[in-house]
């Protein structure tokens, strides 16, 4: 057992990864809050993807703890979604939309095989919450990088979970999606869930996002938006490759 905070979804101590002998992120600590939006923000290549990944067990850690509500990930894995970043998802699978969001609900189906019609109906419902409704009999890989998004937060949310980690949800999708999305992301936090997003907008940050998490391979500083997302902190993490100065930052 682990003596991270219960009341966090995720929490890390100490997390190092290394690929080869090359670090991505090192020694980094972690506490992410319980019923709130949370951004992961730092350049290309700072370990965003894989803080996530080293979370999930997609990637080994070399040393560090991970806790999802207290507990290792074996105890807590069906209240965890993750939806990868766009570009790790082999988009020619031949499979429908329906089928790709009722992936989402293997863990509820029982030992049958066969998938109730209460979950379907489920299924079909998370589909109308991101606005897919009319495209379900459709081969995923028809679909715009937009709605293929929608689709793969649809599954997220038919697992029914109450942490959602999303890599980049934002990333090469139209205005329309995005707002679809963020109002997705609201309802959950709504609803008591809890959000991490790896997020690449740094001028969006401060109007979606209540908590943010800013790493260059070590973590620069977490905190709550208002007094974490400082035109310092974004220095300290971008260092000169930052070109305009981003909208809604906190006042230092
Ligand atoms: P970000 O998501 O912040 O852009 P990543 O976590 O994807 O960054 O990658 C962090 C660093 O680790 C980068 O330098 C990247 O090239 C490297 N990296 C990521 N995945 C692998 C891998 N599977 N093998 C080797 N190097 C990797
Ligand atoms: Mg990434």
């Amino acid at each position: 057992m682990t003596d991270l905070p219960a009341q966090s979804p995720l929490s890390l101590r100490g997390l190092s990864v290394t690929y080869g002998d090359k670090p991505a992120l090192s020694v980094v600590d972690a506490r992410f809050p319980h019923a709130a939006l949370s951004a992961i923000i730092g350049p290309n290549g700072a370990g965003k993807s894989t803080l996530l990944k080293a979370s999930l067990g997609i990637v080994q850690h070399l040393s560090g703890e991970i806790a999802f509500f207290g507990q290792p990930l074996a105890a807590a894995r069906s209240r965890v979604a993750y939806v990868p970043q766009r570009a790790s998802v082999d988009w020619d699978f031949p499979t429908t939309v329906l089928d790709v969001v009722q992936m989402g609900q293997y863990r509820r189906a029982g030992l049958w095989g066969r998938l109730s019609a209460g979950l379907r109906a489920q299924a079909l419902e998370c589909l109308d919450r991101v606005g897919m409704t009319d495209f379900a009999t459709r081969q995923i890989g028809q679909l715009s990088g937009g709605q293929q998004q929608r689709v793969f937060l649809a599954r997220a949310l038919a697992q029914e979970a109450e942490l959602y980690l999303l890599d980049e949800p934002f990333a090469g999708v139209d205005a329309a999606t995005e707002r679809a999305i963020v109002d997705v992301l609201r309802e959950l936090r709504a609803a008591g869930k809890s959000v991490i997003a790896v997020h690449h907008d740094l001028s969006t940050v401060a109007e979606y996002f209540d908590h943010v998490f800013l790493v260059n391979v070590s973590r620069i500083a977490e905190g709550p938006v208002a007094t974490a997302f400082t035109p310092a902190n974004l220095h300290a993490t971008y260092g000169g490759r930052l070109g305009t100065a981003p909208f809604g930052l906190a006042a230092e």
